[in-house]
């Protein structure tokens, strides 16, 4: 969903909170956006049942929301940008702030693991470098498939200049984050942003 900016600020990774104008019902969503784009966008999945995500998603041209924000200090320290590597890991729509790290800072060492169900949730696959984008699929074949996020977590080569960012449903995330400590990763070099 894109809509306009009026000047808002703010640094590639944080979150802003948004609802219907004038709605009590408000729900916070990462910025997709980069920094330097003169709109902002987010991506947002449908829950179903859900309060807000299925009305944002009914929206028209001209519909006015409320925004507030920018909020949150998850993202890349400025001192980190262009001196290690980072390992950015999503589940589902938490690729969303990494989506911004990526185009607002050109240049940046990355790889980016994304985990989905199905092949067709691999949202703006097209505009990562192919070998920095790796998509792991849990319930849907193709050639080359990585299968289940965490899984292929276990076989990453973990190097010591890496940090690592973690972003989605909590469930995935306390499972990377103790694979990751397994692999001698120190709990300041994991970043994380939980949704639900
Ligand atoms: C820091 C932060 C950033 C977020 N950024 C995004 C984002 O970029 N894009 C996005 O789509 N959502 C994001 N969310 C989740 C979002 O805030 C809402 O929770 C989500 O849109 C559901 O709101 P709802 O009102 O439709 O459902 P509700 O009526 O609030 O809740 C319905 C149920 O759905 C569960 N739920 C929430 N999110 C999901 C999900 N993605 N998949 C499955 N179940 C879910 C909730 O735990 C709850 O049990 C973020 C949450 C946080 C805390």
């Amino acid at each position: 969903m894109r809509f306009t900016r009026l000047g808002m600020t703010f640094r590639p990774g944080q979150r802003i909170i948004v609802g219907l104008k004038g709605n009590l019902d408000q729900r916070e969503y990462s910025i997709y956006s980069g920094e330097n784009d003169d709109y902002l966008e987010i991506l947002i999945r449908e829950v179903k049942g859900g309060n807000v995500s299925a009305k944002l998603k009914n929206c028209k041209p001209g519909d006015l929301l409320d925004v507030n924000g920018p909020f949150g200090s998850f993202g890349i320290e400025p001192f980190n940008l262009f001196t290690a590597k980072h390992i950015f890991i999503a589940t589902g729509t938490g690729i969303s702030p990494f989506h911004s790290l990526v185009r607002s800072y050109p240049g940046i060492d990355y790889t980016l693991l994304h985990g989905v169900s199905l092949c067709k949730e691999a949202y703006g696959c097209e505009e990562y470098e192919p070998d920095r984008y790796i998509l792991c699929t849990s319930r849907e074949y193709f050639e080359g498939k990585k299968g289940r996020l965490t899984d292929y977590l276990l076989k990453f080569n973990v190097k010591k200049n890496m940090i690592f960012y973690v972003c989605g449903n909590s469930g995935m995330i306390y499972e990377a984050e103790h694979i990751l400590k397994e692999k001698g990763v120190t709990q300041k070099n994991i970043i994380s942003e939980i949704y639900f």
